[in-house]
């Protein structure tokens, strides 16, 4: 499989058509993620026409908002979609008295591994391609995220990659699709509580993640090595 010839002809079709793409050419060895954060709406609504009974994973680290459990359980109702939960080897309790109270202030990176790339990494044996929601508009980290990515592992697909945050909330409108609830409130990228904050204008849509840190991704899609 030629990924740079497959990104020029998908680069040219739809966000539909390159997810669709995606579940017929790897059908179940295809794993799909979701934050369900604000915009996740537009791939989850995608994948329960294209899908069929394949189902969204989603990473319950324990550290989330109320609000994001909450706007979880009301997509996969009202999309009917078949949920797949992750979660971390270490309960919450049993994690904080090992690495401490405040280890996501005082250690993030670790943090986000053993809470977000462990239970993916737990998924990942048996899929060939991982399917996600990054867009390069998102940040200057993501400007150049392909719709297919070869990796050491999966193929990462990123059918929403030429999108911006405009044709994200027009989607979402046009289709009846919630926006997550913290959205209103300036939450346009929405991860673990303690790790989030509103956005100001003129920011970066992820500004508010590790306010005030070097960090900006949480390892989730950096861990991969690209392939040479
Ligand atoms: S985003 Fe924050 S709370 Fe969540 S896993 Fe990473 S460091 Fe821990």
């Amino acid at each position: 499989m030629n990924l740079d010839t497959l990104n020029v002809e998908l680069e040219a079709r739809s966000a539909r058509e390159r997810l669709a793409w995606a579940v017929e050419t790897y059908g179940d060895r295809l794993l799909f993620t979701s934050s369900f954060g604000p915009g996740s709406g537009v791939l989850l609504h995608l994948w329960s026409e294209v899908a069929g009974e394949l189902p969204v994973h989603f990473i319950d680290t324990g550290f989330l908002f109320d609000q994001t459990i909450a706007y979880r359980d009301e997509l996969v109702k009202k999309l009917e979609l078949k949920l797949q939960v992750l979660k971390p080897a270490l309960e919450q309790g049993r994690f904080l008295e090992k690495y401490g109270l405040t280890v996501y202030r005082d250690d993030p990176d670790r943090c986000c591994a053993i809470n977000k790339v462990e239970p993916l990494q737990a998924a990942l044996p048996g899929k060939d391609a991982w399917v996600s929601g990054l867009r390069r508009d998102q940040s200057k980290a993501r400007g150049e995220t392909p719709i297919l990515l070869g990796t050491d592992g999966p193929v990462k697909v990123h059918p929403l990659a030429d999108w911006n945050a405009r044709d994200v909330y027009q989607y979402l409108k046009l289709h009846h699709v919630p926006e997550h609830p913290l959205f209103e409130q300036g939450y346009v990228s929405v991860g673990c509580a303690p790790c989030t904050r509103p956005v100001l204008p003129g920011e970066d849509e992820r500004a508010g993640r590790w306010s005030g840190t070097a960090k900006t991704e949480c390892g989730l899609h950096t861990f991969l090595k690209k392939a040479e």
